[in-house]
């Protein structure tokens, strides 16, 4: 197949806009749309120091990429990376994510469960099982990446988030009925570091060809203990449906930021957790996580 704009031998069709793309010009509809959302939400400014949750992954290797290949030009603009070594077997070796920043030249921080709670997560697998053992990773991994950033005057976290994941969320709040969560906009404040996804209105697939012309060695491992059912279920009812109503995502994605736009009063009224401002009564679940941990290390 060639390319729709210039007959050289495409490496992408996209199904949603029934065009084929060359390596060159894939390259460029991906990071235009990347600066369009960057744009939109104002997500760039001078002054930014910007560090990028690097797992070493694809969407974090092509996002630390791009980002450095956006602000290149820019005095007033840092990027970094901040690695979290959760301290899991056999997966996620830290090492692949600081030979990412380093191949880009980019300072890399690096931390662990073990250093910061003295515990990994391998321990905490075994004494809570694996069903709460992701729960508690993640609680345990954006606290740490807050906390991380704030020491080193990061001003935004930048997530590599595409628009499976954004839109896979939005389907698993409505399927689990949670219209408050759906309709709140991001909370800032309260010591929460911004979060920015400049990949989330791109599909995965783009994301992970991008990671593979310019992040090549990312890691490619699977977490052993990634068993969320729910969340399973909610990718695969999506990918399966996407494959015949391509707009679907964007879609989900719409109707998040109309909800933003037009339910904010109502989802205001709900009670906010006493210590980071999250929905809840009382104090949340994930703030329960992080003193039970803090305190005794789970
Ligand atoms: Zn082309
Ligand atoms: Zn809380």
């Amino acid at each position: 197949m060639q390319c729709n704009k210039c007959r050289r031998e495409a490496v992408l069709f996209q199904e949603y806009s029934g065009q084929h793309f060359c390596e060159q010009h894939f390259e460029a509809d991906l990071e235009r749309k990347a600066k369009h959302e960057i744009r939109r939400q104002r997500w760039l400014a001078a002054g930014d120091h910007i560090a990028v949750a690097l797992s070493g992954d694809a969407n974090s290797s092509a996002l630390l990429y791009f980002l450095k290949k956006l602000t290149s030009n820019r005095h007033d603009v840092r990027i970094s990376a901040i690695t979290i070594d959760e301290g899991i077997t056999g997966f996620r070796d830290p090492g692949i994510a600081t030979g990412i920043a380093r191949l880009s030249d980019m300072e890399c921080i690096k931390v662990s469960f073990l250093e910061r709670f003295g515990i990994t997560l391998d321990e905490i697998a075994h004494q809570k099982g694996i069903t709460l053992s992701c729960t508690y990773c993640r609680v345990l991994r954006n606290f740490l990446l807050n906390g991380i950033a704030i020491e080193h005057g990061v001003t935004k976290l930048a997530l590599g988030d595409d628009l499976d994941d954004g839109a896979a969320s939005v389907m698993k709040n409505i399927l689990q009925g949670n219209p408050e969560i759906l309709a709140r906009s991001e909370r800032t404040g309260k010591g929460k570091i911004p979060r920015i996804r400049p990949f989330i209105s791109i599909p995965h697939k783009e994301v992970a060809l991008y990671a593979d012309f310019h992040a090549r060695g990312y890691d490619q491992s699977r977490c052993p203990y990634n068993n969320e059912p729910f969340e399973k279920d909610v990718r695969g009812l999506l990918n399966d449906f996407t494959t015949r109503h391509h707009s679907t995502r964007y879609a989900l994605m719409g109707l998040k930021k109309n909800l933003n736009n037009t339910c904010c009063t109502n989802a205001d009224l709900v009670p906010y957790c006493e210590r980071c401002g999250e929905p809840t009564n009382g104090i949340c679940r994930s703030c329960r996580i992080i003193s039970e941990v803090t305190t005794h290390g789970a």
